[in-house]
């Protein structure tokens, strides 16, 4: 359903086409921006935000399933003119209310019948009223989460009943599967909590392919994108592997852990395999510049090219991407966020130093 893929136009061009307000453009992408929770059509007056914060996708749906509100401006969800007052009516009520739950009871004593609202937001949303309703309280307990909340009181907050149903909302969302595989195998998708926030970790059978901060916004796409490399569905669930990788996380976090043990898999382009193969080799607690990096990989002088493929490290602690740091000693960048990477390095030297 949601999960065909539509092109984007390069990045400049969109780029372009917000930053004049172009109309043009209308439909063809959609601009998120990571600082306000909020998704825009290229048009809309009331957004400017900067290029490094903006994120583009295809169409509402992927932008919803990446934790977006839809602008109260530019009403993006209205792709094919204004919604008829009564879905005007419902989305204007779970915009102010994300918690709230409409059920088909309530829709029966307005006089709309279920049937039509479910026929409704299929043909324009491409998924159930339900499923908008969740996508809409998960946005916003994402946004919580990013913020720094606790997992309990967001999950409390945001209309779930209880952890568990928060956890299994996150699962629907996160960890559907994107079709049917005729491969016996999937890619098990589990949440975890750590020192550094809630940590989904996936594995295949045979080895761990997936580590990523569970608050970032691109990770729907990124475990759309994990799928489409595996060509393997994503389930929620668990197996030896992620249990392993459970144990290992927290004997690290702990500071009994310097290496860990448990199979990785990261298929990529042969330049990507050799960074990655290189930031492995950066021992526990030390750092190394990005042109130190290119240096290792063969190619002097490739820092950009080095920190980009650095960036889309996709098993984040494991394959140790936040042991690269700015020649002048300076962080550099990280996609979980600079907290984080001054966490890990932090928490890696001072066990280094106690022990040494
Ligand atoms: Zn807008």
């Amino acid at each position: 359903m949601i999960m065909g893929m539509k092109t984007l136009p390069p990045q400049a061009e969109m780029e372009r086409a917000y930053r004049r307000s172009d109309a043009g453009y209308d439909g063809v992408f959609f601009l998120a921006v990571r600082t306000t929770g909020v998704f825009c059509r290229p048009s809309c007056p009331a957004v400017k935000p900067k290029p490094k914060n903006v994120e583009y996708f295809a169409t509402t749906q992927e932008s919803i399933f990446a934790g977006y509100r839809p602008c109260k401006r530019c009403r993006p969800m209205d792709t094919n003119g204004n919604p008829p007052a009564w879905v005007a009516q419902l989305l204007k009520q779970i915009e102010a209310d994300p918690s709230i739950r409409i059920t088909d009871d309530d829709l029966q004593t307005r006089r709309i019948h279920p049937a039509k609202v479910r026929r409704y937001f299929k043909e324009h949303y491409g998924m159930t009223f339900q499923t908008y309703q969740r996508t809409q309280r998960m946005g916003q307990a994402l946004d919580r989460i990013r913020h720094g909340d606790d997992l309990t009181a967001t999950g409390m907050t945001c209309g779930f009943d209880s952890v568990s149903g928060f956890r299994d909302a996150f699962e629907r969302i996160f960890g559907r599967a994107p079709g049917k595989s005729r491969n016996a195998d999937c890619i098990v998708a589990q949440m975890l909590e750590s020192p550094v926030g809630p940590l989904i970790t996936c594995a295949t059978s045979r080895a761990v392919c997936f580590l990523e901060f569970a608050d970032r916004r691109a990770l729907e796409s990124q475990l759309r994108g994990l799928s489409g490399h595996f060509k393997l569905p994503v389930i929620p669930g668990k197996n030896d592997l992620l249990k392993q990788l459970r144990d290992e996380l927290a004997d690290y976090f702990a500071g009994r852990l310097r290496q860990f043990q448990v199979a990785l898999t990261y298929p990529g382009t042969p330049f990507q395999q050799k960074v990655w193969q290189q930031l492995l080799k950066i021992p526990y607690g030390q750092t190394i510049s990005y042109a130190e990096l290119a240096k290792r990989v063969g190619q002097p002088g490739a820092q950009r090219a080095v920190g980009t493929t650095n960036g889309q490290n996709r098993i984040a602690i494991l394959i140790p991407c936040h042991r690269v740091v700015n020649q002048n000693g300076q962080l550099g960048g990280y996609g979980g966020g600079l907290w984080r990477k001054k966490f890990l390095l932090d928490h890696e030297q001072r066990l280094l130093s106690a022990t040494t």
